[in-house]
């Protein structure tokens, strides 16, 4: 089981912040942003490649809510998704981050 696979089953404590019964956010344990939430389908999705257009659909509904819960709707904020090796995904199991709460900078990143 991944380790995203375990937080869902409750194997590993996280901080929730919202759910569903098919999405999952909670706080990532090493924030980059003033807030830095990961969401996840309850289903393991290895990457956005393998990912379908409905899903997709409703983790955008879902992501929304997130981000207004979180109090960054109207501010603004950046979701992001890693893939594969060249993306910097470290853990195989869709996660979107939704990094906000300051403005963000923009770099250079390769
Ligand atoms: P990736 O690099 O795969 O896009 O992002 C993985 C993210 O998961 C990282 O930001 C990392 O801090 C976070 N992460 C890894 N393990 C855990 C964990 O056990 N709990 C939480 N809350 N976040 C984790
Ligand atoms: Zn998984």
């Amino acid at each position: 089981m991944c380790i995203f696979c375990k937080i869902i089953a409750g194997e590993i404590p996280s901080n929730k912040v919202l759910e569903n019964e098919e999405f999952l956010a909670f706080n990532d344990i090493n924030p980059i942003a003033p807030v830095h939430i990961l969401v996840i389908p309850k289903k393991h999705i290895k990457s956005l490649n393998e990912v379908d257009g409905q899903t997709m659909a409703k983790i955008t509904e879902f992501i929304k809510e997130v981000a207004k819960k979180a109090g960054i709707f109207e501010s603004g904020y950046r979701v992001i998704t890693n893939i594969g090796e060249n993306g910097g995904q470290e853990v195989s199991h869709l996660h979107f981050h939704i990094l906000g709460g300051t403005k963000l900078a923009w770099p250079k990143l390769g």
